[in-house]
């Protein structure tokens, strides 16, 4: 679990730059809870969500193309920020770290 290793580092960003995306398409506030996964709206496809499971209070799979080859998305980013926001009892505009939506990955 070292920061210093440049795949992880680079993976972490992934993550990063994902949560800053949609961020930026304002998603978190477009987030509805169905059992035991969160649909996220798409932003290739008008009217389309991905569904994001949650497993015990962190981010599990999406069923989004990239997601299901494992690889960072902004549906699971942007679900980590809002588990983010609930822990921290305000609004997130910004990540200015990776870990402050990789620790909400359930295999980050
Ligand atoms: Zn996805």
């Amino acid at each position: 679990m070292t920061a210093s290793l440049p795949a992880r580092s680079t993976v972490a960003q992934l993550w990063q730059w994902a949560a800053q995306r949609a961020l930026a398409a304002d998603l978190p506030h477009q987030l509805r809870q169905r059992g035991a996964s969160v649909l996220v709206p798409s932003l290739s496809t008008e009217g389309a969500a991905h569904r994001v499971q949650l497993v015990a209070g962190q981010v599990g799979g999406c069923d989004c193309e990239a997601g299901l080859h494992g690889r960072p998305c902004k549906h699971r980013a942007v679900v980590a920020v809002r588990l983010l926001e609930r822990e921290l009892g305000c609004r997130v505009t910004a990540v200015k770290a990776p870990a402050a939506v990789t620790r909400f990955l359930r295999s980050a």
